[in-house]
C-alpha cells in the first residue's frame, strides 16, 4: 500500500480539511487517490445507518472524481463523540490495530495512493494498551503531521514528530493550518511558529494553509497542493539486494555464490515483516536471542531512555548505573556462588574471556602445566580462536585453522539422552580420557544439557553432575557455556539447574538483551576472581565497548521482563505446543528423531538437508526457520502462541512431505 498517514496535534477539523484538500490535489495531479478513516467517532444515525463526518468532507472536495458517490471510507464507526477506545467500549466492541490495518488495506484496494486519517493525535488510545501509534506502525506509511497554528503549536508539533521517530516511522513533513483568523497581535507568533517547527523538527513544512473558513474547495486545494512537491509518487526504488549479493558477507557464506537472502522491513511479536509486506512466524528468535519477541515496549523504552542519556562511555576508570544494575541483577539470578561479572561484547568473546580466566587462575596457583581445556565432541562455543578450539573438531573449523588453534582434549559426544535413564557406561570413556590427561587440564568447558549449534542434542543431567565431580576431584575449573541455554530456554532459568550444578565460570549472551543488541557476560566465583588477582594480578581483557551502557540498560530491562512474567509457564506451554505440532513428523520417511525440551523443538533428518530449498519453502509458507546439517529446528520467542507454533510444525511437516529438504 502506498500513501500517507495523516495525524494531528490538536487540530480539530483542520486535519480533515488538510486531508481532503491533499486528496483533491492528488486527484488533480492525476493520481488515483482515496482518503480513508480507520475509526470515526461521533457518527449520527440516519435512516438506520451511521453517518461519518470526515468522509463527507472528502466527498465535498473530491466529488467530481467520484461520480457514483464517494466510496465507503470508514473501517469502524461509533456514535459517541469521544476517544475511540471509549466509543468502542460503549458499543461493547474492541479495536485491534491489526484488524484496522486489514480494514484499511481492503478499502485501499485498487488505489495507487491512500491517505489514512487518524482519529486525533498519534497517542490516542485504542484500548487494550494499544494506541494509534500501533496502527501507524502496522501500516508503516510515511506520516504527515497537521498542526494548527496557535500558541503551543511548536511544542505539540515537535513532540509528535519525536514520538513518531521513536517508533521508527518516517515523518514526511508538517502541514500548518489556521483554525482561526490571525489577529494583529499574533501574526508574528504564527510566522515564528512555522519557522521554529521547520528548524527544530528537521522535517519540511509541506504546506501552510491560511485561515480559509468557508473558502471554495479550489482555493484551499491550491494551498495544500504545495505539499505534492515533497510527496513523491510511487517510483521504483533500488532494494539494495544486488549490492548486498555483490559486496556484503552474510554468516558462513561464499562471496561468489551466496545463499539468497530475504529483506526484512520490521518485526513485532513473533512475526518478521518482509520488505514486500509478507509476515513470517519467527521460529528462530533471531538465533535464539529474541526471547520476548520483537518490539517489546519495555526494551524499546529502556533503549530510548539510555540513548538520550549516555549511549556509551569507556569502562576503564569509569562506571555507570546500567552496568551496576545489570551485574547486580545477574548475580541475583545466577546460581549461588557466582560473585563477579566480566562484561563482554559477544558470546564468543565471553568464551575467550572465560578461557583466559581459567588459564590465569592456574598460573596464579602455580599450576603452570594446566594449559589445556577438556571438552566433549559435538559442542559449539563460538567463532573466535579460543572458542573454535573447543568446538567439535570434525564439524567445527579445526581443519581450516589447525595451525593456529590450541590443541584441546576431547571426550566423546555425551550420548545419554535427556529423557532416557542414565547409563553410567556412557561416561566411562569421558572419565578415562580425563584421568589420563588431567595434569594438563585447566578447565572443563561444556554447554550444559543442550548442545546447540553443534547438533541440538539434549543430554542427561547426571552426565553434567559427573563432570563437576571429576573437575572437583582434580582441582580443575568447570566453565559452563549457557550462551544458548541461559534465561529460560530449556525450562530452567539456567540449564545447569537441571543438574543442580554450579560452575566456577559461567558464560551468558544471546538472550541477555532480549535480542536487541550484542552483549555477553562471564560470571565467576570468588575463588576464581580472587586467585587471579592475588599478589597484584589483574585479569587481562578489556574490549573497547566493554560495559556498553545502552546494551546494559536493555539487558536489565530484559531480565526485568523475566522477573515480572511467568516465563516458566510460557516456556512450558511452548514445550507442549512444540511437542504437539512437531510430533507428527516422527511418522515421516527420512526423519531420524523428533525431540523437544523447553522452547526448543528439533526434527533430525537421516541425511543433511538442502538449506536453500527448505528456506524458500518455509518463506513461501509464512514461517522463518533456518535448518543446518541434518537438523530442522525451532527456538521461537517465548511469546509465540499455539497457532503460530502449529504453523511452524505444519510447515516442517509439509516441507518433508513435499521433499523440499532433498
Ligand atoms: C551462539 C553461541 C556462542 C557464540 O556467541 P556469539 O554471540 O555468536 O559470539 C557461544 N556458545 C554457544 C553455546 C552459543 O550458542
Amino acid at each position: 500500500m502506498n500513501g500517507y498517514f495523516i495525524t494531528g496535534t490538536d487540530t480539530d477539523v483542520g486535519k480533515t480539511l488538510a486531508t481532503a484538500a491533499l486528496l483533491r490535489a492528488l486527484l488533480d495531479a492525476g493520481r488515483n487517490a482515496v482518503a480513508l478513516k480507520p475509526v470515526q467517532t461521533g457518527c449520527p444515525r440516519q435512516d438506520g445507518r451511521l453517518m461519518a463526518e470526515d468522509p463527507a468532507v472528502y466527498a465535498r472536495f473530491a466529488g467530481p472524481y467520484f461520480p457514483d458517490g464517494y466510496p465507503e471510507a470508514c473501517c469502524r464507526k461509533f456514535v459517541p463523540a469521544c476517544s475511540p477506545h471509549l466509543a468502542a467500549e460503549a458499543a461493547g466492541e474492541t479495536l485491534d490495530p491489526d484488524d484496522l490495518a486489514a480494514g484499511v488495506e481492503r478499502l485501499a484496494h485498487g488505489y495507487d495512493t491512500v491517505l489514512v486519517e487518524g482519529a486525533g493525535g498519534c497517542a490516542v488510545p485504542l484500548g487494550n494498551g494499544r494506541t494509534m501509534l500501533d496502527l501507524m506502525a502496522r501500516l508503516d506509511l510515511p506520516v504527515v503531521v497537521v498542526a494548527d497554528n496557535k500558541l503551543g503549536a511548536v511544542n505539540h508539533a515537535l513532540m509528535t514528530v519525536e514520538v513518531l521517530r521513536g517508533r521508527g516511522l518516517d515523518v514526511a513533513g508538517v502541514i500548518m493550518t489556521n483554525a482561526t483568523p490571525p489577529t494583529a497581535g499574533d501574526e508574528g507568533l504564527r510566522r515564528d511558529n512555522v519557522k521554529a517547527i521547520a528548524e527544530l523538527s528537521g522535517v519540511p513544512i509541506l504546506a501552510d494553509i491560511p485561515h480559509l473558513s468557508g473558502a471554495p474547495v479550489d482555493e484551499i486545494t491550491a494551498h495544500a497542493a504545495r505539499a505534492l512537491e515533497y510527496l513523491p509518487g510511487p517510483r521504483p526504488v533500488d532494494d539494495g539486494l544486488d549490492f548486498d549479493r555483490d559486496h556484503i558477507w552474510h554468516p558462513y557464506t561464499s562471496a561468489l555464490e551466496p545463499l539468497p537472502v530475504n529483506k526484512v522491513r520490521s518485526a513485532r511479536g513473533a512475526r518478521i515483516v518482509l520488505d514486500d509486506g509478507r509476515e513470517l512466524v519467527d521460529g528462530m528468535a533471531s538465533w535464539w536471542c529474541a526471547i520476548h519477541g520483537y518490539g517489546r515496549p519495555e526494551l524499546l523504552r529502556a533503549a530510548r531512555h539510555q540513548l538520550g542519556r549516555l549511549p556509551h562511555v569507556m569502562f576503564g576508570g569509569l562506571t555507570h548505573d546500567p552496568a551496576i544494575g545489570l551485574c547486580r541483577d545477574l548475580l541475583d539470578m545466577a546460581p549461588d556462588g557466582l560473585n563477579h561479572v566480566f562484561l563482554a561484547d559477544s558470546g564468543s568473546v565471553s568464551v575467550e574471556a572465560a578461557i583466559k580466566m581459567a588459564l590465569q587462575y592456574m598460573q596464579a596457583k602455580g599450576e603452570t602445566g594446566r594449559t589445556r581445556l577438556f571438552t566433549v565432541r559435538g559442542g559449539y562455543h563460538g567463532d573466535t580462536c579460543g572458542a573454535m578450539s573447543v568446538c567439535d573438531p570434525d564439524n567445527g573449523m579445526h581443519h581450516l585453522f589447525s595451525g593456529l588453534l590450541p590443541k584441546q582434549i576431547f571426550a566423546p559426544v555425551p550420548d545419554c539422552p535427556f529423557r532416557e535413564p542414565f547409563d553410567p557406561e556412557r561416561f566411562r570413556e569421558t572419565e578415562r580420557i580425563f584421568r589420563e590427561r588431567q595434569a594438563e587440564i585447566a578447565a572443563v568447558i561444556v554447554e550444559p544439557i543442550v548442545q546447540g549449534a553443534g547438533g541440538m542434542r539434549f543430554y542427561h543431567p547426571e552426565y553434567l553432575r559427573r563432570l563437576r565431580r571429576l573437575a572437583d576431584e582434580h582441582g580443575v575449573l568447570l566453565i559452563l557455556d549457557e550462551i544458548a541455554t541461559g534465561f529460560g530456554r530449556t525450562g530452567k532459568l539456567f540449564a545447569c539447574e537441571w543438574s543442580s550444578v554450579t560452575p566456577d565460570i559461567l558464560c551468558v549472551g544471546k538472550a541477555l538483551t532480549g535480542g536487541t543488541m550484542t552483549l555477553a557476560a562471564v560470571l565467576a566465583t570468588n575463588d576464581v576472581a580472587r586467585t587471579i588477582s592475588q599478589d597484584g594480578g589483574v585479569f587481562m581483557h578489556g574490549p573497547t565497548f566493554m560495559g556498553n551502557p545502552l546494551a546494559c540498560a536493555v539487558a536489565r530491562a530484559s531480565l526485568g521482563i523475566l522477573r515480572d512474567t511467568d516465563w516458566q509457564a510460557r516456556v512450558r506451554a511452548v514445550e507442549g505446543w512444540l511437542e504437539e505440532s512437531f510430533g507428527p513428523c516422527r511418522e515421516l520417511p527420512g526423519v531420524a528423531d523428533v525431540r523437544v525440551l523447553g522452547a526448543i523443538g528439533v526434527v533430525e533428518m537421516e541425511n543433511p538437508v538442502n538449506v536453500p530449498n527448505l528456506q524458500r519453502f518455509f518463506v513461501d509458507h509464512g514461517v522463518w526457520l533456518r535448518p543446518f546439517g541434518k537438523l530442522i529446528y525451532a527456538m521461537p520467542p517465548y511469546i509465540i502462541n499455539r497457532d503460530e507454533t502449529a504453523r511452524l510444525g505444519a510447515a516442517i511437516h509439509d516441507a518433508i512431505t513435499a521433499r523440499a529438504h532433498q
